[in-house]
């Protein structure tokens, strides 16, 4: 009997061995990664093996994502959050975050 279960969602990738820009060795794209870069609509292979990416993000010194430049709900201080925040949810700094979080321990029902 033939699997004819070509749903037309999954292609068969195949692991490709690929060389690095940066050391020049020999790295595996795994059809996993593959598959998820087609999901992702990346369009453009691994340039380098997985050392030398995670090595180059390391020395380009990346912040933990975007950060977003907010203005602190309590103190009023300019302040950078890791994320975005929802529309008219007050933001706070790390400080009168630290602050409120401990008062809310504390307001916190026995
Ligand atoms: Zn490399
Ligand atoms: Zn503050």
């Amino acid at each position: 009997m033939e699997k004819g279960s070509h749903e037309g969602v999954l292609v068969d990738f195949v692991d490709k061995t690929l060389s690095c820009r940066e050391c020049s060795k020999p790295f595996t794209w795994t059809a996993g990664e593959q598959s998820f870069y087609k999901v992702k609509g990346l369009i453009n292979i691994p340039a380098r093996c997985g050392p030398c990416r995670s090595a180059r993000k390391a020395k380009l010194g990346l912040p933990d994502r975007a950060q977003t430049e907010v203005i602190c709900a309590d103190c009023g201080q300019r302040t950078t959050v890791p994320f975005v925040p929802r529309n008219g949810n007050p933001v706070f700094c790390s400080a009168c975050f630290e602050k409120a979080r401990q008062s809310a321990e504390i307001a916190v029902p026995v």
